[in-house]
């Protein structure tokens, strides 16, 4: 499979790794646009969150837990910020699902 998620949840390509089990991986961007900024996708490779399927509910539930605990470990207390991006428009460009996971500065919203 020609994926850059699928082959850094498999070793093959390095990143800095915050936490891997049998069916997540969380690492840190590599280009961070706050202070803690990292992304936690499913070892299943699904494309966007159009893809997902009654039997990812517990997956995506799994996802979103390992946001929060790593955001806890990483020291934002005061607050943090998960994003996930859908298709083009919504601004994905890794065609694999992943939550981005943003803290240690203030957030603003909208987004722009
Ligand atoms: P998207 O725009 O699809 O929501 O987010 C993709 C994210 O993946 C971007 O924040 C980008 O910086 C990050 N990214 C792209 N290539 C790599 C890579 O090779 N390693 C890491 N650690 N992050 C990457
Ligand atoms: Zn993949």
């Amino acid at each position: 499979m020609d994926c850059l998620f699928c082959k850094i949840a498999a070793g093959q390509i390095p990143a800095r790794t915050l936490y891997e089990d049998d069916q997540v991986f969380a690492f840190h961007d590599i280009a961070p646009q706050a202070p803690v900024h990292f992304l936690v996708i499913p070892k299943k490779h699904v494309p966007t969150l159009n893809h997902l399927t009654d039997e990812d509910k517990a997956l995506t539930g799994h996802m979103l837990h390992t946001a929060q605990r790593l955001a806890a470990e990483l020291g934002c207390d005061e607050g943090f910020r998960v994003v996930m991006n859908c298709n083009h428009q919504g601004g994905q460009t890794v065609y694999h699902i992943h939550m981005h996971v943003l803290g240690q500065r203030q957030m603003h919203w909208p987004p722009g």
